[in-house]
């Protein structure tokens, strides 16, 4: 293994900086990480092209951070995101890799917080300023000299951001901001909108573009099961229970999650054990030699430590996390089914893990079933099963060399040879559930999700819509003194969020905070307004035309 001089350590960053990220369970940068941190710590501006779950929040904020200059308490960068969520994300994973370093300030800045707090941690010194546009944009109405001191701008997902039509608060923002800044622009698409943004306030940037080839996939039984991130490590301890395995690997992201797995795993009594970067040469080579010859059943580890493992034992990989790219996903697969035995992969997706599983599908030209959950009945079934197999070989022997004790027992105890057997079971199966309500009792039911592609309503069996997923979250409440309001103009009339925005904003004179979410559908869209003043703004809106069609908004009644 080469992180000890590869790796973080190789990139060039401040020593706080990789010690915090090592520190999080970070073994070795991503490919969008290795190759953006060199150009960002450069100067240079920069596009980045890259799915979601690739590692973008780093391969900008671990150069940021090296670049900041922590004795001058001003706004130094800026990063925009598009939703309140990943803001927040984003601000966390700069406060977590700037751990180790002392006087680093982060402020998040975003709709439906009060404006004033946010000003004054701007003001009081906050070096790293993550917000929403429309939010950022109030704030500048109040304060034009608000962003007059940064040097650093980044605009994550920015196509999500104009998919929000935030275009015209974006280009106030640019213009906010002293030219002489370097802009950084992730986006996991790059359509002419972005392009042009690119073009007008980027300069000569460099591209890095992090793109799958085709992989070819050798025959191995492969599905995925929708699972919430935190319900992981119940979720491989079912499915071990009934899938048939010989030696398994199973992949996780970080150590700290080689060691959690791994000692779930030798708690249930499996021979398990983790493999991670932070485990000696030597150690590793024990660990590896104890799975060839079934000392070990089970290695959990990250890719990195895992890198080499050649073991024909294994009939079975657990992509626990999944792999930053589809060329990782292949050859952590391809450790399964070596000399041309069987193997089976299975892969956990959270929700919004979703589109990488498609990348996954797409790049290697196949489908990647979906599997369930095997139900009680399953495990139960599966339990005797295995229960039967061990006992088939005493059957035919041990008649001899224990009948005679057995005859004494029954007359000893003065019991039947049902009872007698029946005890000697339960002493030998340990404490086991092997009844259906006994099974039910210990396995509480582990939410998974509606297939893909439906869509998931809230309070649906097992939904609970995790931080980020905002696509598939499902309505929001309300917000207090909101009202939804509706038009019949969606998306096959060529409305956009942004052209109701605008129109509402233009002709009903409101701030952008009064509006909030806007949701087009086909053919109809939902805006939320504030209830106060709602009919003298809705007669204010009477003759407004968006896309050249009335606008008609009326009171939406939702029950
Ligand atoms: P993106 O912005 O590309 O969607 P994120 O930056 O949100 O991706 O990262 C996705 C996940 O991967 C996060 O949980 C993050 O902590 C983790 N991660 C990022 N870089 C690394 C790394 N080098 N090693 C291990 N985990 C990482
Ligand atoms: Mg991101």
């Amino acid at each position: 293994m080469t992180q000890e001089t590869g790796g973080f350590a190789a990139l060039d960053l401040n020593p706080n900086i990789v010690a915090a990220v090592l520190a999080t369970g970070y073994e070795e940068p991503s490919a969008i990480q290795q190759q953006s941190i060199p150009i960002i710590l450069a100067g240079h501006d920069m596009i980045g092209q890259a799915q979601t779950g690739t590692g973008k929040t780093a391969a900008f904020a671990l150069p940021i951070l090296n670049k900041i200059d922590v004795s001058k308490r001003e706004p130094q960068a800026l990063i925009l995101a598009p939703t309140r969520e990943l803001a927040l994300q984003v601000a966390t994973a700069f406060e977590t890799y700037a751990k180790q370093m002392p006087g680093v300030n982060v402020v998040a800045v975003y709709g439906g917080a009060p404006m004033g707090p946010q000003l004054r941690a701007i003001r009081n010194g906050a070096q790293i300023v993550v917000a929403t546009p429309g939010r950022l944009c109030d704030h500048l109405r109040r304060d034009e000299k608000v962003l007059s001191t940064v040097q650093y701008l980044v605009l994550d997902e920015a196509d999500e951001m104009l998919k929000l039509g935030f275009m015209d608060d974006l280009e106030v923002i640019f213009d906010a901001i002293p030219a002489s800044r370097q802009t950084v622009l992730f986006s996991a698409t790059l359509p002419s909108s972005i392009r042009s943004i690119a073009e007008r306030h980027l300069r000569e940037p460099k591209h890095v573009k992090i793109q799958s080839k085709t992989q070819t996939v050798t025959a191995i039984e492969q599905a995925h099961l929708m699972v919430h991130a935190d319900q992981k490590i119940p979720a491989v301890l079912r499915l071990l229970e009934v899938e048939e395995f010989d030696a398994l690997i199973a992949f996780v992201r970080t150590k700290q999650a080689t060691l959690d797995l791994a000692a779930a795993l030798e708690a249930k009594g499996y021979k398990a054990a983790a493999l991670n970067g932070d485990i000696a040469q030597n150690q590793r080579e024990r660990v590896i030699d104890s799975l060839k010859d079934g000392r070990l059943d089970i290695v959990v580890a990250t890719d990195v430590a895992a890198r080499g493992l050649d073991v024909p034992r294994i009939t079975h990989v657990f992509n626990v996390d999944m792999p930053y790219d589809p060329e990782s996903y292949v050859h952590r697969i391809g450790r399964t089914g070596r000399a041309g035995r069987d193997g089976r992969a299975l892969l956990l997706v959270t929700p919004r893990e979703r589109r990488m599983l498609q990348v996954i599908e797409r790049v290697t030209g196949q489908k990647v079933a979906e599997a369930r959950l095997p139900n009680a009945q399953a495990v139960l079934d599966a339990r005797i099963k295995k229960l039967t197999s061990s006992l088939a070989p005493l059957v035919a022997e041990a008649e001899a060399t224990h009948g005679e004790l057995f005859d004494r027992l029954t007359t000893d105890l003065g019991c039947s040879a049902r009872a007698l057997a029946a005890a000697l079971l339960r002493k030998a199966t340990n404490g086991q559930a092997l009844d259906l309500a006994a099974v039910e009792r210990e396995q509480p039911l582990v939410p998974s999700f509606t297939p893909r592609g439906e869509r998931t309503e809230r309070g649906e069996r097992g939904e609970r819509p995790e931080r980020g997923d905002r696509e598939r979250r499902a309505p929001m409440p309300l917000a207090e003194g909101r009202v939804r309001c509706r038009t019949a103009l969606g998306a096959r009339d060529g409305i956009a969020a942004k052209n109701l925005l605008g129109a509402i904003l233009n002709e009903g004179g409101l701030a952008r905070d009064a509006i909030g979410r806007i949701q087009v559908r086909d053919s109809f869209s939902l805006v939320e307004l504030p209830e106060d003043g709602l009919e003298k703004l809705l007669s204010k809106l009477k003759d407004t035309r968006v896309a050249g069609k009335q606008l008609k908004l009326r009171r939406y009644r939702e029950d």
